[in-house]
């Protein structure tokens, strides 16, 4: 039931002082600066916080400390040069077969982490029906191009209608172009995700859609969440999960571990696990990739196939993602002799496929 207090959006630390009893690193945060992701939490997320854990994991997402105000060196607002990667005002062309479109900068609730902060939360509104037209001339021209990730921002912002315009004109373009739509609405406002929408969504069949969520941690899936991704599935549209691996947060295998088995046992794959990105004010949460390389490993030894995400970098200065783990091939040795290092530790060798002597080939 949706209930006025579950309607409730914060937006001041003043209010969220008056449901949290803030930390002097949360006081001192200051949401006048400008350049800074505004402060935006709705209520059914506010109450996935435990108020007594000043360390919870949901809290450590969604509310503001002031470290997020200390640029680094080696930080940088657009670390993944998006911006010179764009072939039309919102549309990002970065690898050979796909393309992210930045359909709003506006999202239900503005995420610590956000590597997008350069755009997330600026106040720009949804893509412009012009923005449109020209990302669409673009995918048209381009066939090479196979999957369009909806992204921003949070696609389901838009209204449905607008939501409907916009699919409408990519499709006209392209009927065959794969459309992956990135939310996190089912983690952070479920209620948004109605039969309305998901029938809108059904009249367009030419080309199949993906659900791109967003979940770090099990106590984000709550009956509400996971009723909202079943009503994707149910659909017909297969649902895959990015996690961002963040200190404080989930930077432990246990709750990964929770986490991925959850995932797959709600018809979500566990696609990316994200090593955080360089980008300004979000150092506090990045995971030193040594201990990320090893809580990897541990993963993959617990983990099914299927619960296994691949724990990927998105190298800065627009290097594109490169997938991270343990080396498990060590060494070539002389004679096509490949020595391999077990997920358990052990040693195994395999001898590579040798051209066929002349006395080798059967008689
Ligand atoms: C991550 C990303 C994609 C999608 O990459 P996949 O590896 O196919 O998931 C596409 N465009 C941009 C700009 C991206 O950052
Ligand atoms: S939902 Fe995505 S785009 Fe929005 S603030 Fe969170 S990480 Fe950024």
């Amino acid at each position: 039931m949706l209930t006025q207090q579950q309607s409730t959006i914060i937006t001041s630390k003043e209010t969220l002082g008056q449901y949290l009893a803030l930390a002097e690193d949360e006081w001192l945060f200051d949401a006048d600066l400008t350049n800074t992701l505004p402060l935006k939490i709705p209520m059914y997320f506010l109450n996935l916080i435990d108020p007594n854990d000043p360390d919870d994991p949901i809290r450590r997402q969604v509310v503001p400390r002031w470290q997020e105000q200390r640029i680094l060196d080696e930080e940088q607002l657009d670390p993944l040069c998006e911006v010179n990667y764009s072939v039309t005002e919102r549309l990002i062309h970065r690898y050979q077969s796909r393309v992210a479109f930045l359909t709003t900068d506006v999202c239900p609730l503005y995420c610590r982490h956000c590597f997008r902060r350069r755009f997330t939360g600026t106040f720009q509104g949804p893509a412009s029906k012009e923005q449109i037209e020209k990302a669409a001339e673009y995918v048209a021209v381009h066939p090479a191009v196979k999957e369009i990730l909806f992204t921003g921002g949070d696609v389901f912002t838009l209204s449905t209608k607008a939501l409907e315009a916009m699919i409408q004109t990519f499709r006209d373009k392209r009927p065959d172009l794969v459309i992956r739509l990135c939310s996190r609405m089912p983690a952070s406002y479920p209620m948004r995700i109605d039969a309305d929408l998901i029938a809108m969504l059904k009249q367009f069949n030419t080309a199949p859609f993906y659900l791109m969520t967003q979940f770090n941690h099990r106590r984000e899936l709550t009956e509400q969440a996971i009723q909202a991704v079943r009503m994707f599935v149910d659909a017909g549209i297969p649902a895959m999960n990015q996690t961002v691996l963040l200190k404080g947060v989930n930077d432990d295998v246990c709750v990964l571990e929770e986490l991925c088995n959850t995932l797959v046992f709600n018809r979500i794959k566990p696609y990316y696990l994200f090593q955080g990105d360089l980008v300004s004010g979000t150092a506090h949460f990045r995971v030193p990739l040594k201990e990320g390389l090893a809580i990897e490993a541990e993963l993959r030894k617990r983990l099914s196939g299927l619960a296994m995400p691949l724990y990927a970098i998105d190298l800065p200065q627009g290097g594109g993602k490169v997938p991270l783990m343990q080396g498990y091939l060590s060494e070539q040795s002389g004679c096509g002799l490949w020595s391999f290092r077990t997920v358990e530790g052990e040693i195994r060798t395999y001898p590579d496929v040798r051209e066929q002597s002349a006395s080798g080939r059967p008689q």
